[in-house]
């Protein structure tokens, strides 16, 4: 299965001209929720990296919401593990709802889309803080414009270096072709 022509069928990768939340220009945008929305796709395409994922040894799995909560509970369905979720507050990522880890814990950390890393850095920095161990990162699509590095392994099943521009050196602006603002909201 060609993972990549899966998405751009699915509406999820997105070619052109695009405003991203942090004002920089891009050629690609990555529409995560037209993957979100088709838990069956999320499943079949996690039992692909099955067996990969096994061999990290976790007993739960760790995702920021929105997205990355619905990542750790398809996770958690496929390897039948338990699937927290962090969430954000203005005090940073904290473990809701209850859920509780012990020392013995080991954890991965999932999210939807990699952009920086930086939401997987403080989730990872929330599940150190709780004594339990983290094993690894795994998320959908990692679109890391260089390999900026993360100091931590990292398992994806699309690796889409996604070029960025500030708007003064957007070449995409220079060829005149229409700026698309998207995000979240
Ligand atoms: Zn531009």
């Amino acid at each position: 299965m060609d993972l990549e022509k899966v998405l751009e069928e699915n509406g999820v990768i997105l070619k052109g001209h695009f405003l991203l939340t942090s004002g920089l220009h891009s050629d690609i945008y990555f529409e995560k929720f037209r993957l979100l929305e088709k838990p069956y796709l999320v499943r079949s395409l996690i039992m692909q990296v099955k067996q990969k994922l096994n061999k990290l040894n976790f007993n739960v799995v760790i995702g920021p919401l929105t997205g990355g909560a619905l990542v750790a509970f398809a996770v958690g369905e496929v390897l039948q593990k338990l699937a927290f979720y962090a969430e954000k507050t203005d005090e940073g990522f904290v473990l809701g709802r209850g859920f509780q880890l012990k020392d013995s814990d080991r954890v991965l950390v999932v999210d939807d889309v990699l952009t920086t890393g930086g939401s997987l850095e403080k989730v990872k920095n929330l599940i150190l803080s709780h004594g339990a161990a983290v094993v690894g990162y795994f998320v959908l699509i990692d679109r890391r414009p260089q390999d900026r590095e993360l100091n931590f392994p990292i398992l994806s099943l699309v690796r889409k270096k996604a070029k960025v521009y500030t708007p003064e050196d957007c070449p995409l602006c220079k060829q005149g072709i229409p700026l698309v603002r998207r995000g979240s909201k």
